[in-house]
């Protein structure tokens, strides 16, 4: 960020908005950066306003599944736009956008259009305090749920990144009745369970978490989950909004086998427009206004264009079905990624699921934030700024996870791997200083 133009765009920006931008992860403050302007994207490259070109990893922070302006999905929101931007009435794109997600994902018989994943996991909790007459919910550490009051406790991502356990103006009261408990460990839920099991109405979880870095579940846990809500009369909850038409078309319920009561989506659906969803059974589902007494509702929800983008995109992974290759090529990258620091000796360990992949400068396994967080986040800063220099952009945290798109081919992947080995090699120069 050298550049006359990018200088004067971020004084212009921090001049009006906090720190610049429109969410905190953007300041590239945890990597003691400037942020980026973006001035336009194009398949799996970033272009910004300094003139360069990025591979991009972080793809809008996942709704980029076909990487960046796919002409089938400007097109649908070109040929929307010109018919109106917005209704407030019905359109028969919502209604197809909704069959196209009911048809895909096991758990979502209804669903309801919101305009972020934020509100599709507060309207999701809603719900299921509604339906049980219960009031705590459970969580996992790290595990990033949006900016509601409720969630607000030990959430990762831009929480973390910025090392605030919690945030000023979350009343006590809300946070209270959130219970965070350490990710892929049952015996933690168990102990919950018992003190509080009649009074929790949902458990909520990324069921591959990826504001944390990538934390796979461990074998049993999901399965583990689901049987313990069942058995206490809880909801189970899959926070969706990353995994969702990412890790696998029907996302990790179809994945893994295991079918939550409630599923929030948002990213992949809405094809890089403000586009979430909150669905579940036909029963609890219709518990939702007007059908039922729980409040809900939206100006813009169900925006034609967010709703042409997103059916644009899913019909085009339906199309190409590119779930397999997407997998392999994240696999590769990791591989080698992990093979350049072991080369020179630097602990690293990672993962892909899907085309969700994630690396830590730890020797591994990462199977919580507490181990996450005993990453080496001072050598990611170094190696951070010289993959970046290098023209690859990955999310500027040690606690997100990094995507993949089908426009990313297997050259971008090598051209990936180069770049990763020399910032590697820098990362090595920095600590001899
Ligand atoms: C991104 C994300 C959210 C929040 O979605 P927004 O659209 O940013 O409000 C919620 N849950 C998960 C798992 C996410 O990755």
């Amino acid at each position: 960020m050298t550049s006359r133009v990018g200088r004067d765009l971020l004084e212009r920006a921090r001049a009006v908005m906090p720190g610049g931008v429109s969410s905190p992860v953007r300041a590239f403050g945890s990597v003691g950066l400037d942020p980026r302007f973006a001035i336009r994207g194009e398949g799996a490259r970033l272009h910004d306003a300094s003139g360069r070109a990025y591979l991009d990893y972080v793809l809008s922070w996942g709704p980029l599944i076909l990487g960046h302006a796919h002409p089938a999905v400007v097109e649908a929101i070109q040929r929307a736009a010109r018919d109106g931007t917005s209704f407030g009435v019905t359109t028969e794109r919502e209604v197809a956008l909704a069959e196209h997600v009911v048809a895909r994902v096991p758990g979502v018989e209804m669903l309801r259009f919101v305009n972020s994943g934020t509100e599709a996991t507060m309207s999701a909790i809603r719900l299921a305090r509604a339906a049980t007459g219960r009031e705590r919910i459970v969580k996992f550490d790290g595990c990033y749920h949006g900016h509601a009051d409720s969630f607000l406790v030990t959430a990762g991502s831009g929480v973390a990144t910025l090392g605030l356990p919690d945030s000023p103006g979350v009343p006590r009261a809300a946070s209270a009745l959130t219970l965070s408990l350490p990710y892929n460990d049952l015996d933690a839920v168990d102990v919950a369970f018992d003190r509080y099991g009649d009074e929790i109405a949902a458990v909520i979880v990324e069921p591959v978490v990826g504001n944390a870095g990538l934390i796979p579940p461990v074998d049993g846990f999901l399965e583990g989950l689901r049987e313990r809500s069942t058995r206490t009369g809880a909801l189970l909850v899959f926070d969706e909004v990353m995994t969702g038409f990412r890790v696998a078309r029907g996302g990790a319920q179809e994945r893994y086998g295991v079918t939550p009561d409630l599923t929030t989506l948002g990213k992949v659906l809405g094809g890089g427009l403000p586009v979430a969803a909150y669905g579940g059974p036909r029963e609890l589902m219709e518990r939702v206004a007007p059908a039922g007494p729980v409040y809900q509702a939206g100006t813009l929800s169900g925006n034609p264009l967010g709703m042409a983008a997103g059916l644009a995109q899913l019909e085009e992974l339906d199309r190409t079905d590119p779930f397999d290759d997407l997998e392999r090529r994240a696999a590769t990258l990791v591989r080698g990624i992990l093979a350049a620091a072991e080369a020179r000796g630097i602990p690293m360990c990672g993962s892909a699921v899907g085309s969700m992949w994630g690396v830590y400068f730890a020797p591994g396994p990462v199977r919580s934030f507490a181990d996450a967080k005993a990453s080496d986040t001072a050598r990611f800063r170094r190696y951070y700024a010289a993959c970046l220099e290098g023209g690859v952009f990955f999310a500027p945290s040690p606690f997100e996870a990094g995507f993949l798109s089908t426009a990313h081919t297997d050259g971008d992947i090598a051209e990936t791997v180069r770049v990763v080995e020399a910032a590697l090699d820098a990362s090595l120069e920095g600590m001899s200083i």
